[in-house]
């Protein structure tokens, strides 16, 4: 009975709603469900969620005053119906962006269209689970006092990554709400670690004079793009990411601490898969795609973090636990330090798999200590900065 209501109202939905817009769908396509905007000060990010994979073209289309056209970009999606569900264009309005319009270019083919109030650069993420694309549109804009309205202030774009002091760090609690993330030996959860390190670290980075803001502070839902968003929008300088590890071969422990890179590892597949929330078959996909980018400045500052941080961690931990073992430091293609601009790494912070290491990481000794060692790290990479961009000053 349930089956021939749900037959029904997919033949409703199928073929009677189109043809009475004068449209008849094709049959094999997918959907829009959703379209949803962040924006901030320097960017914007456009987020349009679909019901299965697809492969968008972008383009960019030069404004043409005599028209009044302003300057666009748009994205064809083949393979997606979004008939008339986008009749109104979606307001933005924020300096950047005048609006996003959706509608069906062909029968088979969706095209959002950005109208552009300012541009820069732009960037353009094909992520899973859900399935969905993300561009981020670059440019600077700021609001009048006055009139509330965004205006241009001219300047450029922030200071290059190695001449940043830093001050705000994000922290990433890995996972979190529906996505409890690894599970382990007691029913451990990664995505409880996380956040309870996440906090902790805050307490130890406030202490040492950071300006810290967490991605999440309660057991919720965030999605890799909304977690970096609000890290560019925070102004943050550096981007700290923590999880907690799992495998089939019950013996493996350790820590290890990632940057990004698109380097081909099959062998990480699993973790790759699993913190970016992708099947292990399309790992390799996304090591290729990202492959194809070009890794921003911001990946070398990445790779002294991620040494600073975990030189800290190893150092300070393995004295007083000598059984955790030093995975090392090393490359990883993560969307969640591919999304954001500034230095990022994502600290794998043991194998909740392992029978020992679990027990640990449920320690809030042991998370203290984490916290203590990772902030040190932390600061290291602080000075570092600040050396390198007091020598600058003197060389002028
Ligand atoms: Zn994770």
């Amino acid at each position: 009975m349930r089956d021939c209501r749900q037959n029904l109202l997919v033949f409703c939905l199928v073929v009677i709603l189109p043809v009475c817009m004068g449209v008849t769908r094709p049959a094999g396509l997918n959907d829009v469900t959703e379209v949803r905007h962040w924006s901030y000060d320097d960017f914007t990010r456009v987020v349009v969620e679909l019901t299965a994979a697809a492969e968008p073209e972008l383009h960019r289309l030069a404004a043409n005053p005599a028209a009044k056209r302003p300057e666009r970009l748009y994205l064809d999606i083949p393979g997606i119906w979004v008939g008339r569900k986008y009749s109104e264009p979606i307001l933005v309005g924020d300096g950047l962006l005048q609006d996003v319009r959706l509608g069906q270019n062909t029968l088979q083919v969706t095209r959002v269209v950005i109208d552009l109030q300012r541009y820069g650069h732009h960037k353009v993420m094909v992520l899973e689970n859900p399935h969905r694309i993300v561009v981020d549109v670059f440019g600077s804009k700021k609001r009048s006092s006055r009139s509330g309205r965004p205006v241009f202030n001219g300047k450029g774009p922030r200071l290059a990554v190695g001449l940043r002091s830093v001050n705000t760090v994000i922290i990433d609690p890995g996972h979190g709400g529906r996505d409890p993330g690894a599970i382990g030996v007691g029913r451990v959860r990664e995505k409880d670690i996380t956040l309870r390190l996440g906090k902790k670290l805050q307490t130890q980075l406030v202490k040492r004079g950071f300006n810290v803001k967490l991605t999440r502070s309660t057991d919720k839902t965030v999605s890799l793009e909304e977690r970096t968003a609000f890290a560019e929008g925070a102004k943050g300088d550096i981007f700290i990411s923590l999880h907690a590890n799992a495998a089939r071969k019950k013996s493996l422990q350790g820590i290890e601490t990632y940057y990004l890179d698109a380097s081909y590892r099959p062998n990480a597949a699993r973790l790759v898969a699993r913190e970016n929330g992708i099947t292990t078959k399309n790992a390799d996909a996304l090591q290729r795609t990202l492959g194809r980018m070009r890794v921003s400045e911001a990946s070398i500052h990445s790779s002294r973090l991620a040494h600073d941080v975990h030189g800290e961690l190893i150092s300070g931990i393995l004295p007083h636990y000598p059984g955790v073992q030093d995975l090392g430091v090393k490359k990883g293609p993560f969307y969640v330090l591919f999304l954001s601009n500034m230095p990022s790494i994502l600290v794998e912070t043991g194998f909740v798999t392992h029978r020992g290491e679990s027990k640990r990481l449920m320690k809030e000794s042991y998370l203290d200590l984490m916290a203590i060692q990772i902030a040190d790290g932390l600061e290291d990479y602080r000075k570092g900065i600040l050396s390198v961009a007091s020598t600058g000053v003197q060389a002028q």
